[in-house]
């Protein structure tokens, strides 16, 4: 949650901003500019990660923030990014499964922070909603080659089954149960044959 004390700010700097310059001159960034400087003279402590957001999506921020995060396992790699913790993250920036809820994407431009989760054990990436773009739909020959691809990591190549899961094909070079014996579970994977007659 935003302190009411720190909103009353922004609005008043909206509020001035609007009354002060020139209609034609207006810009989501001078308003936040002006938010911003009214923010650091009252006291509130602005982090480096408090992007100016389009007046737009001011209402996108109340959202409560969903218990699923898409996580970043190699978030060390963004050591010099801000880090947030859980539900402190300012407003304006989304992690890519918020995006996605949104009919959002990332649109090409890198995550700005890092909000972290379970006390710091899970990292998600943030990216700023004034620059995502609109999520793509999914074509036919998009879904085909996704799937050309999950089937390439799920086929073992001895059996030809195709399991529903990964499979540690780097690692071991087939599944389970050609590397050792391990009996796979029937309703794992689809037979070679069955796929055959399903296709
Ligand atoms: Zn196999």
């Amino acid at each position: 949650m935003i302190p009411a004390a720190a909103v009353a700010t922004i609005a008043a700097a909206l509020d001035d901003y609007r009354l002060t310059t020139p209609e034609h001159q207006q810009t989501p960034r001078g308003a936040a500019e002006t938010a911003a400087a009214y923010l650091a003279t009252s006291g509130w402590a602005l982090t480096p990660a408090a992007h100016p957001v389009r007046a737009g999506l001011a209402h996108k921020e109340q959202q409560p923030m969903p218990d699923a995060v898409d996580v970043a396992p190699h978030a060390d790699t963004a050591a010099t990014l801000p880090v947030y913790p859980w539900r402190q993250a300012p407003p304006g920036l989304a992690t890519r499964r918020q995006l996605r809820d949104m009919g959002l994407r990332p649109g090409g431009h890198d995550p700005v922070a890092v909000i972290e989760c379970r006390r710091g054990l899970r990292r998600a990436w943030l990216y700023r909603l004034d620059l995502a773009a609109p999520k793509l739909p999914m074509t036919l020959a998009k879904e085909a080659s996704l799937d050309a691809a999950m089937s390439a990591r799920q086929t073992c190549p001895e059996c030809r089954r195709r399991y529903h899961h990964c499979l540690p094909l780097r690692t071991l070079g087939t599944c389970l149960e050609c590397h050792d014996g391990t009996p796979a579970d029937p309703s794992s994977y689809v037979p070679p044959t069955a796929r055959l007659t399903a296709a």
